[in-house]
């Protein structure tokens, strides 16, 4: 199997895994307990929290634990909404974010709150010049993803945060798709909230973060006990932060060396699809992309169709979107970007992990080539779309 899904999820690798085992079998103390032998659940509590704060240049004690991503996105976006209503209720995304930004933003709209929604130019770039001009006095929050998890781009995160900061707005990133994947520092970039999760940087599912500033007034996700500072009540997933601990560690100890790796292969990978694929393209920013991330669109096919082939030759990808499945809408992302329905409906994403090779890729894109040229072949689009080629 070549595994080239590492945007929907990722490998544990083997230190989370290690890292989770004592805390699933002899050390199931609950750290809130005061008898000793609870001790090595709050130490990895501490150590995974300390970590986290660490690589992202900031304090342990604005580290709060979550399940998952979309937790964290949820807890970001609705409690800031609720906590600074007096001030006003209009909130800026973008049109690309995931849908656990998205949902949350329609739900709040439901409740009587405002929310922009800034577009991207043609690689999927935030419009800053349309970000400034959605700035009002009532603005409370803006939330702008750090990378997109469709086409891999990066926003410019540094100069969103400068702007929410001049303006005295509230600053949240997803940064799912980018946390341990490349270098993040909340101070440099004026971040006030963060989101990550866990399964996307090779750590176990069902746990994530969000990274509160200090300071910043936002009322608690869930009501119970003290834990997380009695923002987050609920017993810690003590094997999931020790997992995630451990996957992070992990992860930015081979941060630039998988970095320089990815690249070169994502943009081998590119290269020969371009090269050798008719009436393709590439989606998403040439350089400005996550290291892993490549996305095209091929003209006259069906993207689930390409994934059922892919999937016979033992291929795990993705098309537009992993969250629309099931349904035929195409991705919201590539609409945004600007691509017609049928041609977002063509998409394939497949993304890297530092174990893919280049014969990995090699094996990939044969297939590819001839998986492309079979589905076009019984396209009578391609047909009439060849024939009129012949005519000119
Ligand atoms: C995967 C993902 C999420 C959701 O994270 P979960 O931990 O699966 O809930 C949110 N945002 C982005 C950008 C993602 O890629």
């Amino acid at each position: 199997m070549i595994y080239l899904d590492n945007a929907a999820t990722t490998k544990p690798v083997p230190e989370a895994v290690e890292a989770m085992l004592p805390y699933l079998t002899e050390y199931y103390g609950n750290p809130s307990s005061i008898y000793s032998f609870s001790d090595k659940s709050k130490n990895v509590i501490r150590d995974t929290r300390d970590f986290i704060a660490e690589s992202l240049h900031t304090k342990s004690e604005e580290i709060y634990f979550t399940a998952g991503g979309s937790e964290s996105d949820n807890w970001a976006l609705k409690a800031a909404a609720e906590a600074y209503a007096s001030k006003g209720k209009h909130i800026i995304t973008s049109k690309i974010e995931h849908h656990a930004v998205l949902h949350a933003c329609q739900y709040l709209e439901k409740q009587g709150y405002e929310v922009t929604y800034v577009g991207v130019d043609e690689n999927g770039i935030l419009n800053m010049e349309e970000l400034k001009s959605a700035i009002r006095e009532d603005t409370i929050l803006i939330s702008v993803m750090f990378a997109n998890n469709e086409i891999g781009t990066i926003q410019p995160i540094k100069e969103i945060g400068a702007l929410a900061r001049e303006h005295g707005i509230l600053f949240h990133t997803d940064a799912v798709q980018a946390y341990a994947q490349i270098p993040i520092d909340v101070e440099e970039m004026n971040i006030d909230m963060l989101s990550g999760s866990g399964h996307k940087f090779n750590g176990p599912k069902g746990i994530g973060f969000l990274y509160i500033r200090k300071g910043i007034k936002i009322r608690s996700f869930v009501h119970g006990g003290a834990q997380e500072r009695s923002r987050r009540a609920g017993t810690e997933n003590v094997p999931g932060i020790a997992g995630m601990g451990a996957a992070a560690k992990y992860s930015f100890k081979i941060m630039e060396e998988k970095i320089k790796k990815e690249t070169e292969i994502r943009d081998y990978l590119i290269g020969r699809v371009l090269q050798e694929i008719p009436y393709t393209r590439l989606n998403g920013d040439r350089t400005r992309r996550l290291p892993g991330n490549a996305n095209f669109s091929f003209r006259f096919i069906e993207g689930e169709s390409m994934l059922i082939h892919l999937d016979q030759k033992g291929i795990c990808a993705s098309s537009g979107s992993a969250c629309t499945s099931g349904s035929l809408d195409p991705s919201h992302v590539l609409l945004a970007i600007g691509l017609p329905h049928e041609i977002a409906h063509g998409s394939l994403r497949l993304t890297l992990s530092e174990e893919t090779s280049k014969e990995d890729i090699d094996y990939v894109v044969d297939n590819l080539k001839e998986i492309v040229a079979y589905i076009r072949n019984m396209s009578p689009l391609y047909e009439d779309f060849v024939k009129a080629q012949k005519e000119n």
